[in-house]
């Protein structure tokens, strides 16, 4: 039992300990390095020990670096409008809010294929439930703004940027 030892993160297969300015990795595929999921793992081996559960056809193992000091991130959470999978440099807090599918797999496939005669991978509703969540998480903090208990329409304004 090593309790006492200061630890960042708990890898996220073996549950050992990642200590800060320690290096670390992380799974390329977006819904597993997003800040509601950001699993985090020891070594390589580790991060294979996940992709039989994950069903991702192409992933790949980024090794990253642990932050020095336990710095708090409060205030410093943006909103990237983008769905790239290179945006998995902030290893933010475990938020224990549950991480499901939000979209309606048949709809939005019937959308797309309805828009351009294209099919839809199933790992976009992944992908797409990560986008809606960072989308509330933003529009909780502009209700929470304006002191107010429920989030409405007009929180999702920075929405209709175009
Ligand atoms: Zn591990
Ligand atoms: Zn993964």
């Amino acid at each position: 039992m090593q309790t006492e030892t200061p630890a960042w993160r708990k890898c996220s297969s073996c549950k050992k300990p990642i200590g800060f300015n320690a290096r670390y990795y992380v799974c390329s595929v977006s819904t597993c390095n997003g800040p509601r999921t950001g699993y985090v793992f020891c070594s390589v081996g580790c991060w294979e020990v996940h992709l039989p559960g994950a069903r991702h056809k192409d992933a790949a193992a980024i090794e990253m670096k642990s932050p020095a000091t336990a710095a708090p991130a409060e205030g410093t959470r943006r909103i990237i409008a983008s769905a790239s999978p290179a945006s998995a440099s902030s290893p933010s807090t475990s938020a224990a809010a549950p991480r499901e599918v939000l979209i309606v797999a048949s709809r939005l496939k019937d959308y797309i294929t309805a828009r351009s005669e294209m099919n839809t991978s199933a790992n976009v509703m992944d992908v797409l439930s990560d986008f809606v969540r960072l989308a509330c998480d933003r529009a909780i903090e502009n209700a929470r703004a304006d002191g107010r208990k429920t989030v409405l329409d007009r929180d999702f304004q920075f929405l209709r940027h175009s």
